[in-house]
């Protein structure tokens, strides 16, 4: 009756809530409003031909993928690692990476899956605090560490620092793997890739999930050295040869190869969100600048977790963390310019 002392315990990150219900408006995940490319339909609808190919593995190695990847980003194949979403590459990176005794680095605010990582791998960790408008100081994170990761631009304040800010940091740091998480990077962050080519002990992770409106399809990405690359792979194959299945791999393939639509859309979510921006401004919210597709704002006349329940009544579902550094605001993602203008003229309705 004593298994359970041999039970490794962990207290999970605890994902956005995905409610069941039809019409509501979900700005609480950071997804995309708007559907994946349409060659990705065409390739999914295509593959119904091809049902019987489902009884074989996927190629381990996703090298059409790779390729594609290698393509787009303009460097050579061997600095390109695919995963399930970019959540699996930071946890394989943790695993691989973070690898010592002294303690890992990193926001106090930031994603909060960091710290669950780092628990469940048995990682020590640091957190340095922001400053007082949410911002990183760079000269935290030059000192001794096991490692580091920045999200860039941050979430869920949704800031983004210059890439020369993130050298220096990187520059300070040639004895440890620095992880910067960019997978808010395409709504207007610069991104540290073309810094992969200086710095070997650098991994930059992106995702398919935001940008490219394929979250549900979970396809994650890291662009490093071929040395960190090579490293992340013996770690990835002594999990699971198989990550990414057969036909995503293909509709991720065709994802990357509609330049036009991917901008298209990601022009659309920034206006929307310089948009709702001046609106909850004028509503007399604090709207912290976002380089994101999402805001992170505290209301004026309410506390957050007040608007928060509140607009779940109306079936608008935005995020709002119970952390004492945020608890005073909340995290709206950018939906479509339709659903944040019922989400503008919803707030302006509430009479307490
Ligand atoms: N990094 C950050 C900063 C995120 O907010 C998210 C989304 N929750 C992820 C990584 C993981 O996204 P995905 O696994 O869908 O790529």
């Amino acid at each position: 009756m004593n298994w359970e002392k041999n039970v490794r315990r962990v207290v999970p990150y605890v994902p956005g809530e995905q409610p069941k219900a039809e019409k509501v408006i979900k700005l609480n995940t950071n997804e995309n409003p708007y559907p994946p490319a349409p060659g990705v339909q065409a390739k999914m609808v295509a593959f119904a031909d091809r049902f019987d190919e489902l009884r074989l593995y996927p190629s381990p190695t996703v090298e059409d993928l790779v390729k594609e990847l290698a393509l787009y980003h303009k460097v050579p194949e061997e600095k390109v690692f695919v995963g399930v979403g970019s959540d699996d590459v930071l946890a394989t990176a943790f695993l691989t990476f973070f690898n010592s005794d002294k303690a890992i680095l990193f926001p106090d605010v930031t994603y909060s899956f960091y710290d669950v990582w780092a628990a469940l791998y048995g990682i020590p960790f640091e957190t340095k605090k922001l400053d007082g408008n949410y911002r990183i100081i760079p000269e935290d994170y030059m000192v001794e560490n096991g490692g580091i990761v920045i999200a860039n631009p941050n979430a869920p304040t949704g800031i983004a620092l210059g890439r020369d800010v993130l050298e220096r940091i990187i520059a300070a740091n040639p004895d440890s793997v620095v992880i910067v998480d960019e997978a808010y990077v395409d709504f207007g962050g610069e991104s540290c890739i073309p810094l992969t080519d200086k710095y070997e002990n650098l991994l930059v992770v992106q995702t398919f999930s935001k940008s490219r409106s394929m979250a549900g399809l979970r396809v994650g990405v890291a662009i490093g050295s071929p040395k960190l690359i090579a490293y992340l792979n013996d770690v990835k194959f002594s999990i699971n040869s198989y990550t990414i299945n057969l036909p995503t791999l293909e509709y991720a393939v065709e994802s990357l190869r509609d330049e036009a639509y991917f901008r298209k859309c990601v022009d659309r979510i920034c206006a929307t969100r310089e948009w709702t921006k001046e609106q909850l401004t004028a509503l007399g919210y604090e709207v912290l600048e976002s380089k994101t597709n999402f805001l992170f704002a505290k209301p004026a006349a309410y506390t957050a977790e007040e608007v928060f329940e509140y607009l779940k009544t109306k079936h608008i579902y935005v995020r709002h963390f119970k952390g004492e550094r945020v608890k005073d605001y909340l995290r709206i993602s950018i939906g479509t310019a339709e659903e944040m203008q019922e989400l503008i003229q919803t707030l302006k309705d509430w009479r307490k």
